[in-house]
Order: C-alpha cells, then structure tokens, then sequence
C-alpha cells in the first residue's frame, strides 16, 4: 500500500515524512502539477521535503504555517537542471509558490502567486 504509485512517475513513499514516521498528506492538485512538470522535463523530480508532521517541520526550521504540513508543497530537485530552469519548469505548469534556493525549489499552491529567492 504504502509503495503505490498515484501518478505516471510518482509512489506515494515519496512524498512522505523524512522522519521514518511514514506519515503523508498530499493535494491532488500538487501531484498533477509535479507530474506534468516532470513530463515537461522529461527527466525524474526528486522529493526533496514533501510532507512534514509538526514536530518534524519544527526541527528543520520550516514555518508554523508551511504547506508542507497540509501537504500542499515539496522541495524538489532535477539532476542536471539549475534551480533556476526548475523554477522556470514550475511557473509554466502553474505553481503559484516558487522559492528558489541553491540545490532546490519549493513549489506549493498558494493562492496568491509568490517567487522568491531563499
Ligand atoms: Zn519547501
């Protein structure tokens, strides 16, 4: 169960707490739009952060209000792509919350259209 897949390229484990506790909430809408933009790529997102409960979110210094804990954003990777190029991948599939870091981007579906650079 716990190793389904719920899209062309993606298993739910992916998307669950990096605590072991194997807990995972995620929006069906942050699933459609990571998967078109991995069809877009043509090349595997790497989850870096999904879901967080709580107490995890706290010990990585996320905020209190993150929509990783409502399962609404991911951390992502794409090998070989820039943060840059990935942001620019996430916009044109209609993630309205893109923050751009070094190694990663965050995407989540906030109602207000926000890019940062972190
Ligand atoms: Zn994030």
């Amino acid at each position: 169960m716990y190793n389904i897949k719920i899209s062309n390229n993606f298993t739910l484990q992916e998307f669950a707490c990096k605590d072991g506790s194997h807990q995972v909430t995620l929006h069906h809408q942050l699933l459609a739009k990571l998967q078109h933009l991995r069809d877009l790529a043509g090349k595997p997102v790497i989850i870096t952060s999904g879901y967080r409960n709580p107490s995890y979110n706290k010990n990585v210094g996320g905020r209190p209000t993150s929509r990783h804990l409502t399962g609404e954003a991911s951390d992502i990777q794409i090998s070989g792509m820039h943060p840059d190029e990935v942001a620019h991948l996430a916009k044109q599939v209609g993630f309205t919350g893109i923050g751009i870091y070094k190694s990663f981007i965050h995407v989540d579906i906030r109602p207000i259209p926000t890019t940062w650079k972190g």
